[in-house]
């Protein structure tokens, strides 16, 4: 009987391939398969995979713009691994911030398939850091929250009057669809005038773009505005600090860091990056 393989729960970073660790390209140098997100950068698998690698890409597709559903990523695992081959699970950011993660884990288990974890920088530390905002810096903040207001059930109202009386750094993933409703409870519940809301777009790569305003004036200047995907936000009195700190050229483009990598129809290839 054929060996099982392994599965490596990797983090690939926010966006620049240079934030990946050195375990996970060390990891990625090695695989025979690599199944990926769609917030992974191309130039990462480009450049960081074997020749012959099989990259499966499980994020939204060029088409339909469906997620592959996590049953199928996680028979994908499963199958590979009973393969015998080494199998490199990708993700956006970190492995367990607002992922599937847990799934992939009691599936391997189930199944007793070998595996490691490697963390990732995820999303608010590289947006963070790449907007010039120290997320807990000393008499501004004493703690960071990970959030996120996608749906608007997910927060009640008594956990928004703390969030707007609090002084805690706020950091929302998944969340630029509902900002405006965000704010309005905020500054419903009194947020104070010394909070700064920081919209960080495709945060760490050459299309980085921050915008920047107090969270009470953020309707009457901004609402209704869409944002580039993916957008992390940050609210808080050292959202104020990217005025000052901030180092990264905002970019003009109108384009998008990571495309779907998938080819008309075809979900598994070898060694090639197909545009849309
Ligand atoms: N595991 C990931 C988060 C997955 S949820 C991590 O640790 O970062 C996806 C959300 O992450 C996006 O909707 C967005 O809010 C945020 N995100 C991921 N990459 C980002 C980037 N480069 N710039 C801004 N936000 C990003």
């Amino acid at each position: 009987m054929q060996p099982k393989g392994k599965v490596i729960l990797a983090g690939a970073g926010p966006g620049d391939p240079e934030l990946l660790t050195i375990k996970a390209l060390r990891w990625l140098q090695k695989a025979d398969v690599v199944i990926v997100d769609r917030l992974v950068s191309r130039e990462a698998l480009q450049e960081f995979t074997r020749e012959d690698v099989l990259i499966v890409p499980v994020g939204k597709k060029c088409s339909d713009h469906a997620s592959t559903p996590q049953e199928i990523i996680n028979e994908l695992l499963v199958e590979y691994a009973l393969q015998g081959k080494l199998v490199v699970r990708l993700k956006g950011g970190d492995v367990s911030i607002f992922s599937n993660v847990l799934d992939e884990l009691k599936t391997l288990t189930e199944h007793q398939i070998e595996y490691e974890i490697i963390p990732g920088v995820t999303a608010a530390l590289g947006a963070a850091a790449c907007a010039g905002i120290p997320l807990t810096a000393r008499g501004y903040a004493t703690a960071v929250r990970m959030l996120t207001y996608y749906r608007s059930e997910l927060l009640n109202e008594s956990y928004m009057q703390d969030l707007a009386r609090t002084d805690d750094t706020l950091v929302f993933y998944m969340s630029s669809g509902t900002l405006d409703q965000l704010v309005e409870k905020l500054v419903h519940y009194g947020i104070a005038s010394d909070k700064w809301i920081a919209i960080v777009e495709q945060a760490t790569t050459p299309l980085q773009h921050v915008h920047h305003y107090p969270v009470n004036d953020y309707l009457d200047k901004a609402a209704g505005s869409s944002y580039a995907s993916p957008t992390l936000i940050i609210i808080g009195k050292v959202a104020a600090l990217h005025g000052s700190f901030g180092w990264m050229p905002d970019s003009r483009s109108n384009e998008h860091y990571f495309t779907p990598l998938s080819v008309a129809g075809a979900d598994l290839y070898n060694k090639k990056l197909p545009t849309c």
